[in-house]
């Protein structure tokens, strides 16, 4: 959360710029990421659209921008409740150096700055849901639905799914799934819910640590569980977390979970051991765990589509469209002779596969390419000032 802050109060991008949520509603979507702030309710009518895309990662956001050339306004979905995909979910800190053009920048400012450059395109987002449903209508479009219970019919679908949809680590004990979302939690959707109960967090990243930190002096006790003494959070979050330890205010304990006892068909004691094997037993109310998130191809394996290997085939490299027509597959998720799992890969992948879905969209419309630099109608559609040449 901490961190998540700081890059966006960095970010060159004014978040009000685009249709994406502010910093509030988007931290609100992060605790409560099966109800972000923009879903729309599932009585609500379908979205039509020409274009929906699936992952926000920086293939799913340069597609926006390959489709706004030609005039084709796109939908974004993403399971996250930030944008950026494996750039900022797994590295925002570490410098890329294979940016053509860019000879460093770290992944939130190759995110920021497409954010940046697609917003004349004004993309819709639709953060922290996952599309659980594709489907193909009588009319040639598609359904396509998600875990919020927002829907679209769609023209066209751009697949930029990455590794897939990330999902939170789970704990591996024995019976524990049965208290999975009364007593135990892998997302904090209402803070309130913990005050005042006897809470054990396991976790050892900022997820863990920040929610420990929010939580101290509201519940009525926290121990943090962890099993190595190394910290991944921030340093300073760290020091803080120790500052309330010596002023008994927490307590943390380096072990792991080793097992369950329920009492009266509640969650009762966690069994930890710890690095001297020694095996102790913690009372608790709740158990919040925070073991990072790992990516899951999930729904996506169900739509009728090609695979190989978890990822999805594609039938040519000329437009980087699937066995189903209309349906395109960008960035890590596709896989064909040759691929290399490249952003630039991705970037070159997104241009063609908007030249390849632009007849579904404009069937009557002949397309030409045109180059950002000297073409009117480009530039009047990035709202930039036609250059007068000498
Ligand atoms: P992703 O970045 O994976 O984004 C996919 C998005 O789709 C995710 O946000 C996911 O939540 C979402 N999603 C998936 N399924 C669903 C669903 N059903 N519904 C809704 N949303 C869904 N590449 C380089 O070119 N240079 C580098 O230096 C480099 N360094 C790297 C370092 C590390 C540590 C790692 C892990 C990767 C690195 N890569 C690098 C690879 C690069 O990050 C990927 O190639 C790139 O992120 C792929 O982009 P993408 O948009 O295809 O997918």
């Amino acid at each position: 959360m901490r961190r998540f802050f700081r890059h966006r109060l960095a970010g060159t991008v004014p978040a009000g710029a685009l249709r994406i949520p502010t910093m509030k509603q988007e931290l609100e979507s992060r605790m409560d990421s099966t109800l972000p702030p923009n879903a729309a309710p599932a009585d609500k009518a379908p979205i039509e659209a020409d274009a929906v895309i699936v992952g926000a990662g920086p293939v799913g956001l340069f597609q926006v921008f390959e489709l706004g050339l030609l005039e084709i306004k796109a939908h974004v979905i993403d399971s996250l409740a930030k944008v950026g995909g494996q750039c900022v979910e797994l590295y925002p800190d570490k410098p890329i150096y294979d940016i053509p053009a860019v000879p460093v920048c770290t992944g939130q400012e190759l995110t920021d700055n497409l954010l940046k450059q697609i917003e004349p395109f004004e993309p819709t987002f639709h953060l922290g849901q996952e599309v659980t449903v594709v489907e193909r209508r009588d009319d040639g479009r598609f359904n396509v639905e998600t875990s919020v219970g927002t829907r679209f019919i769609t023209k066209t679908i751009f697949i930029a799914a990455g590794v897939g949809s990330f999902q939170p680590r789970t704990l591996k004990v024995d019976g524990i799934e049965k208290f999975e979302g009364s007593q135990v939690f892998y997302r904090v959707k209402d803070p309130n819910r913990f005050h005042g109960r006897n809470l054990v967090i396991c976790g050892g990243g900022d997820s863990a640590l920040d929610w420990a930190l929010n939580l101290a002096g509201k519940a009525e006790s926290i121990v943090l569980v962890h099993r190595r003494e190394e910290f991944r959070a921030a340093p300073a979050s760290v020091a803080k977390m120790k500052e309330l330890c010596d002023n008994y205010e927490m307590q943390l304990l380096i072990g792991q979970v080793t097992g369950i006892e329920e009492k009266d068909d509640k969650l009762d004691h966690i069994k930890v051991t710890g690095a001297d094997g020694v095996t102790r037993r913690l009372p608790l109310d709740d158990l919040l765990v925070f073991f990072g998130l790992s990516p899951k191809l999930g729904p996506i394996a169900e739509w009728g589509l090609d695979i190989e290997r978890k990822q999805l085939k594609v039938v040519s490299t000329e437009k980087f469209e699937t066995n189903v027509p209309g349906i395109f597959a960008v960035g890590d998720i596709n896989t064909y002779p040759g691929k290399k799992k490249l952003i630039l890969s991705g970037f070159h992948e997104a241009a063609l596969a908007a030249f390849g879905a632009a007849p579904y969209i404009f069937p009557e419309k002949k397309i030409h390419m045109q180059y950002t630099t000297t073409s009117p109608k480009l530039h009047k559609i990035l709202g930039v000032e036609t250059p007068v040449f000498d």
